[in-house]
Formats: structure tokens, C-alpha cells, sequence
């Protein structure tokens, strides 16, 4: 995914490592579009990720704080990839992509941002990933942007 170009997540590194956990710290809260939660399961919620790689990158994780897919419970996996497959769906139905990249990062040498807490990364994709996400200086994405990304896709997961 390194291709992708994402000045935005510039910004993500810079940042450097968020104190709390931000999958368990969101979902407590009751602020679900400040938060940019799209859909609350049982075990699992879907939230749009602040520093996407691509318009509509969400990430899906479970509300308990685990570090490995080992660690969820059959109820919390089967769950899981149910909401993946419902998000894709409505990716699909949403921004028609032209393919996702679908995946878990554990462990901190395999690039995962928040290691403690294992979240599952969907990324639309299209053909050369023609970005038409506004930026501003080149860092940030626009909140009205995500904003946007949310309302178009609240209610359809
Ligand atoms: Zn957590």
C-alpha cells in the first residue's frame, strides 16, 4: 500500500502514538459521528479511518481490547467478518470501487499503527488511485471531506 499517495498520513506519523486506545476510547463515547463510528454490531463497530489511504477506508474492530485474532471469541470473529463483508458491500454500493484491499496488521513490525488492539482495514481501491480526496497543505485531509465520506455512508452498512 506504500504506493498510494496519502500525504495525509504524514501527519499520522508525525503525530506519533496516540496515548489511550482510539478502538476503545470512540466506541465509549457517545459521539458516534464526531467520531466517525458508521455502524455499532454486538461485538464489533465500523469506523472511517481519520488518515485514510483511500477515500472510505474503514477499519472494523471488537469493542474488547485484544491484541491477536486468536484472542476473539468464535461469536466476535464470525461477527467480524459478517461486518466486512456488509461494509464492502456497501462500499460497493456507495463509491464503486474497483477492488478493496482487505487487512489486519498485527504486531507492530507488520506495520500495525495501534498494535494492542487488533482492527481489520478495508481500502477501496480504483484504477490508479486517481486521489479526489481535497487535501489542504498537502497534509490533511479535509474534515468536510471525511465528513462527506461519513454521511454518504452512515446507515448503509
Ligand atoms: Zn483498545
Amino acid at each position: 500500500m506504500e504506493h498510494i499517495w496519502a500525504p495525509w498520513r504524514m501527519e499520522f506519523i508525525r503525530m506519533g502514538k496516540p496515548k489511550g486506545c482510539i478502538f476503545c476510547e470512540k466506541p465509549e463515547g457517545k459521539e458516534d459521528e464526531l467520531n466517525y463510528i458508521l455502524y455499532r454490531g454486538k461485538k464489533n463497530f465500523v469506523l472511517l479511518n481519520s488518515f485514510p489511504y483511500n477515500p472510505g477506508h474503514l477499519m472494523v474492530a471488537p469493542y474488547r481490547h485484544v491484541s491477536n485474532l486468536e484472542d476473539l471469541t468464535d461469536e466476535e470473529l464470525w461477527e467480524l467478518f459478517d461486518i466486512v463483508r456488509r461494509s464492502t458491500k456497501a462500499l460497493r454500493r456507495t463509491f464503486n470501487p474497483a477492488g478493496f484491499n482487505i487487512g489486519i496488521n498485527i504486531g507492530k513490525s507488520a506495520g500495525a499503527g495501534i498494535a494492542d488492539h487488533v482492527h481489520t482495514h478495508i481500502v477501496p481501491r480504483w484504477e490508479g488511485d486517481i486521489n479526489f480526496m481535497p487535501v489542504i497543505s498537502n497534509t490533511r485531509v479535509l474534515p468536510e471531506a471525511l465528513t462527506a465520506t461519513y454521511e454518504k455512508l452512515k446507515g448503509e452498512i
